[in-house]
């Protein structure tokens, strides 16, 4: 599939990296390494033993890199693991007294639907809302946070757009109010800085297969003074997170955190390649802007509208010829309801329809980009004066 010839690069060119990620290259090197250690971790002898040890390692550099103590890292199946976690752990242990959550409206799933959920357990939830830039409410948060504020969660950066929320700020008005902060940090590894000290939340969630390690594994941090209640049952991750440790997925993870502990080069090229893919886009082809374009947004995303298309049709025509974009969440995809997401940005019904996602990762090139425009360039006008005839054709009839 990776290799089809279909355009004039003849290889595929995926720029759906906020979807997931490939394995990078120093992984596959070392993949038959990583498939000889199958014990487990539990176990005593010589072949839980090297299991063990990874386990420890892994967790030792994820605490390096958020400047946290180990103890203060699980490993899980996730970021939706991750996000249901925090959120039913925070429940338990304030409700009755603190039964109010506040998140942003353009959480992903996983987080809005874990607050929804709760509803009927008796929470209250507030959504934040966000303009159409991108930005965050502040003003709301401290007009809602209140002694009855069990938990506020707003993600790092936005997986559509790429904007990048002030976490910091937001956990002042938080705690201000007594209140537990989470953050989904699941666009933030391999494609920001690391700032994650400077947060100063209780909960951040992540998953690995965004950032070119496998799909399953995951980590939450949990501050040691914050509530905690197991998703799963059993002896595991100090019995806050049952179930055999899924060390391939840990071991692969291991690997990867010494690439993500060296980001800058990596950063710096993704910025210039969304960069030049922006500016010659909007050269090339009118009536095209870039959402949440006045935010801080992550070095990888450009969420496009594209006037007089439909990104689906965009998508799969695109996708015919070798590209692979997206239209909004993953999750989403396929559904032609325009995103929720961009909705609650304020864009119009026939804006949403009309956009479209690029998100660049580690390895992509420059050629790539200016390839993908080219074929972007000739699917729009093609579908443009497409659209055109029928609207000329509805009018004879
Ligand atoms: N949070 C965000 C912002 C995401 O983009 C995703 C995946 O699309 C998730 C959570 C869910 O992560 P996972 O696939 O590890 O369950």
């Amino acid at each position: 599939m990776q290799n089809q010839p279909f355009n004039s690069l003849n290889r595929r060119v995926y720029l759906d990296n906020n979807a997931t990620t490939f394995p990078s290259a120093r992984l596959r090197e070392k993949w038959g390494e990583i498939l000889e250690v199958s014990g487990n971790a539990s176990s005593v002898h010589q072949e839980g033993r090297v299991p063990k040890t990874i386990l420890r390692d892994a967790r030792k550099k994820i605490a390096e890199l958020l400047s946290c103590s180990p103890l203060e890292i699980i490993f899980n199946s996730g970021a939706s693991e991750g996000n249901s976690s925090v959120f039913n752990s925070v429940f338990q242990s304030a409700f009755p007294k603190r039964n109010e959550f506040l998140i942003s409206s353009v959480e992903h799933p996983s987080v809005a639907k874990v607050a929804d959920s709760l509803k009927a357990r008796g929470a209250v939830i507030h959504i934040i809302p966000v303009n159409r830039d991108g930005k965050i409410d502040l003003e709301f948060i401290k007009k809602t946070v209140s002694e009855k504020t069990a938990l506020v969660s707003v993600m790092y950066a936005n997986n559509e757009t790429g904007a990048i929320h002030p976490i910091k700020e937001i956990t002042e008005i938080a705690k201000a109010a007594g209140a537990l902060m989470h953050t989904d940090c699941v666009q933030m590894m391999g494609k920001c800085e690391n700032t994650f000290k400077e947060l100063g939340v209780d909960y951040a969630t992540f998953s690995a297969h965004k950032f070119y390690s496998l799909k399953g594994t995951g980590f939450v941090y949990i501050k040691s003074s914050a509530p905690w209640s197991p998703l799963i049952f059993g002896s595991q991750e100090r019995a806050r997170r049952g179930g055999t440790e899924n060390i391939t997925g840990i071991a692969a993870l291991n690997i990867v955190l010494d690439e993500v502990a060296n980001i800058s080069d990596k950063i710096r090229h993704m910025t210039k390649l969304r960069d030049l893919f922006e500016k010659t886009v909007q050269e090339k082809i009118s009536g095209v802007s870039v959402t949440a374009k006045n935010s801080p947004r992550v070095c990888n995303t450009s969420s496009l509208v594209i006037d007089g298309v439909d990104g689906d049709t965009l998508l799969m025509s695109l996708d015919l010829k070798g590209f692979s974009v997206s239209t909004g969440a993953a999750c989403s995809s396929g559904s032609p309801e325009p995103s929720p997401v961009l909705l609650s940005m304020g864009l119009t019904r026939a804006e949403a329809q009309s956009s479209l996602r690029v998100s660049m990762g580690w390895t992509n090139t420059e050629e790539e980009v200016l390839y993908f425009i080219e074929t972007l360039s000739e699917v729009t006008a093609k579908l443009r004066a497409m659209g055109e005839k029928e609207k000329k054709d509805a009018n004879v009839c």
